[in-house]
């Protein structure tokens, strides 16, 4: 069952145009019909079973963590009902441990049989923020009789986007006290939902339709409705705000100031859902990168009797770079080895944990762009991804020749794929897009600092970064099995 797109790649070249280094002893492409079939196409009805069941899990995740600390949360818990230990605290970690990092930052650990006298890692990482809108410090204000609060972008959005469309917002405020007040409004089906406006196109021509699209939609117009309904006698000034004032104080017990110290994010209001007449896609929300983080800890909790030892890192701020404290350039990946070493009984000195880090080998699990039928024109058609046809491997990342690329070594993509193909694991060979028209990166660039082999690998999706995105159930299924592979085979 085993293909891969590198051979179907060949296979279209040569239907289109023949290859200008064409060996004329080389074997002939093999049969374009058997290369391209999608993962569709090969399941047995067991195994299609099996993608159904996955996807439903998967929709109900994302459903249910759409902050990063909602998912450091959630997977926390998985990994404590699976019976891991705080790698923190002493004592044996027999079945696993987890490492924690300011609620944001999460690290599991699963001990592998043999332990030579140099140990080294399997390990993949994933990120569990997602582009969104946050509240500013200050958001509170009234304008023309209504009451808004003003958000902050978080990451690369397309800001139009998020215009009249329901928003909910998550988070929780940090009272000095050291109480935490959890917010979230707008989640429940029946729940009243946030929204930010847009204006009508009758009156657009000034301020949108005639502007760049990066003009027409400035950060600081992304003003969220909040209260319409005036507070107080009307001889007062600033009703509206008051109104703000007055629900935050009875609804939550907070006061203005108090808004300083929280973590409050505006993300899209509902449910994920299935998508197409056949049922056979997921969208949602903040699935960059949480189909990755999802089918990461599923194939971490799921591995029976791994050889290596086991690692898998979900980072935070991936959207904005990578830096502070719980991001990938943070000093987490060398913590989380010494306390596994420690737990493995090694003495984790300096020496110890950084060879370590540098003989192990690691996957980047992040989504990759799946080529659009309507917007073909940004992809390179011999190096896309396509939608049901299993995780991307990606050798590089990057933009402006490969700048900012950590770029696999040729030696490390031939032992991934080989992994890949001798565990009938589905998978495609890709790039992100055509050279020159933008670019990307991943974590990977911060995992290499440690002379580790890393590759990108992740499912594809489409309408990356929106509010809606979507992903193929076939392709999460596949990219949890590879994931698989790689922690128990590699
Ligand atoms: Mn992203
Ligand atoms: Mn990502």
């Amino acid at each position: 069952m085993s293909s891969s797109f590198k051979e179907d790649s060949i296979s279209l070249a040569s239907n289109k145009e023949k290859p200008k280094s064409a060996n004329p002893s080389a074997a002939p492409p093999e049969d374009d019909s058997e290369t391209r079939l999608s993962i569709w196409e090969k399941l047995t009805p067991t195994q299609f079973e099996a993608v159904e069941s996955l996807a439903q899990d998967y929709r109900h995740f994302l459903t249910k963590a759409k902050t990063e600390r909602a998912v450091v949360a959630q997977l926390l818990a998985w990994a404590q009902a699976a019976g891991f230990e705080d790698l923190a605290q002493a004592g044996p970690a027999r079945q696993g441990g987890y490492l924690t990092h300011h609620g944001k930052l999460l690290g599991l650990f699963k001990p592998g049989k043999a332990q030579g006298a140099k140990p080294s890692f399997n390990l993949v990482v994933a990120h569990a923020d997602s582009p969104r809108l946050d509240l500013k410090p200050r958001c509170l204000y009234e304008e023309s009789d209504l009451g808004l609060l003003k958000s902050n972008l978080y990451g690369g959005l397309k800001k139009f986007q998020w215009l009249a469309r329901p928003l909910a917002l998550w988070g929780f405020v940090a009272l000095k006290d050291g109480r935490q007040i959890d917010v979230r409004f707008g989640e429940e089906p029946g729940d009243p939902v946030l929204t930010i406006t847009d204006i009508l196109p009758h009156l657009d021509s000034k301020v949108q339709r005639d502007k760049k699209l990066i003009d027409a939609f400035p950060a600081e117009k992304l003003n969220v409705l909040a209260v319409s309904k005036p507070e107080g006698s009307i001889k007062d000034k600033n009703r509206l705000k008051k109104a703000l004032k007055d629900i935050l104080l009875k609804r939550w017990g907070l006061t203005e100031d108090d808004l300083i110290s929280s973590e409050l994010e505006l993300v899209p209001a509902g449910p994920a859902r299935e998508v197409g007449l056949d049922a056979s896609l997921i969208g949602g929300y903040g699935q960059d990168d949480r189909v990755s983080v999802f089918v990461g800890v599923k194939a971490l909790l799921e591995a029976q009797n791994p050889e290596k030892p086991l690692l898998l890192i979900i980072f935070d701020r991936e959207e904005i770079g990578s830096y502070g404290a719980t991001g990938a350039e943070s000093n987490f990946v060398t913590r989380l080895a010494a306390a596994a070493l420690n737990k493995s009984g090694f003495e984790a000195d300096w020496l110890t944990v950084t060879e370590a880090l540098a003989a192990s080998q690691a996957i980047s699990a992040d989504v990759e762009a799946a080529l659009d039928p309507t917007f073909k024109d940004v992809h390179d058609e011999l190096n896309c991804a396509r939608l049901g046809f299993g995780p991307c491997l990606v050798r590089y990342t990057g933009g402006a020749g490969k700048y900012g690329a950590s770029e696999a070594r040729a030696e490390y993509m031939a032992h991934v794929r080989g992994i890949f193909d001798s565990n009938d694991i589905i998978w495609q060979s890709s790039l992100l897009g055509k050279q020159e028209y933008g670019g990307g990166g991943t974590v990977a660039l911060s995992l290499a600092f440690h002379g580790l082999s890393v590759v990108d690998c992740g499912a594809p999706i489409l309408s990356m970064h929106s509010p809606f995105e979507i992903s193929s159930k076939a392709d999460i299924w596949m990219t949890r099995n590879a994931l698989g592979a790689f922690y128990t085979k590699a």
